[in-house]
């Protein structure tokens, strides 16, 4: 009996508070306006904007023309080049310490004598693709684990440039 004038009192409030149509309606255009957040749409477009910013063209020019004087004039015999200063003040090596022989070395096919200078110049292009790979999958899919191997990786290179900055200065590889 009281179950029953319960169910009744309720269907009845319901009626009571208002027209039942406005407020579906209302909630209607709330949950429309909820399904397009327009803060999505920019970050979308964000990561192909940093991209554009990068000045590439300048970059490339940089490269080329660093390349063709690389080319043309030996490290080794022309004094026009920045001298080192941590191996001036120090007499150690650092780990870009024989990178431009080596550039000029591999520029002109011999690869064995470049990587016996420095192997940073041929290690540095494949380096640059898996850094560039991992920072695009990081930027387009912004999940935790892209941005865990991109900052894994920017430490490996981290830490694999100061061993090889110890290693080098070692006295078994001074000798040779
Ligand atoms: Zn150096």
């Amino acid at each position: 009996m009281s179950a029953n004038q319960n169910s009744s009192n309720i269907s009845q409030r319901g009626g009571v508070g208002g027209n039942p149509t406005d407020q579906s309606k209302q909630a209607d255009d709330k949950r429309r306006s909820a399904a397009q957040p327009p803060v999505l749409v920019t970050d979308q477009r964000s990561p192909r904007a940093g991209l554009l910013r990068f000045p590439w063209g300048a970059g490339l020019l940089m490269t080329v023309v660093g390349a063709w004087i690389l080319w043309h004039f030996d490290p080794g015999a022309h004094g026009f080049y920045p001298r080192c200063t941590f191996h001036q003040l120090t007499g150690w090596q650092c780990p870009g310490c024989g990178g431009l022989r080596a550039t000029h070395a591999l520029l002109h096919g011999r690869v064995a004598e470049s990587w016996n200078l420095n192997p940073l110049p041929i290690l540095t292009g494949p380096a640059l693709l898996i850094g560039f790979w991992l920072w695009h999958l990081q930027r387009m899919t912004k999940s935790d684990k892209s941005q865990l191997w991109a900052r894994a990786y920017l430490w490996l290179v981290v830490v694999g440039l100061l061993i090889f900055g110890i290693v080098r200065n070692l006295p078994s590889q001074r000798i040779r």
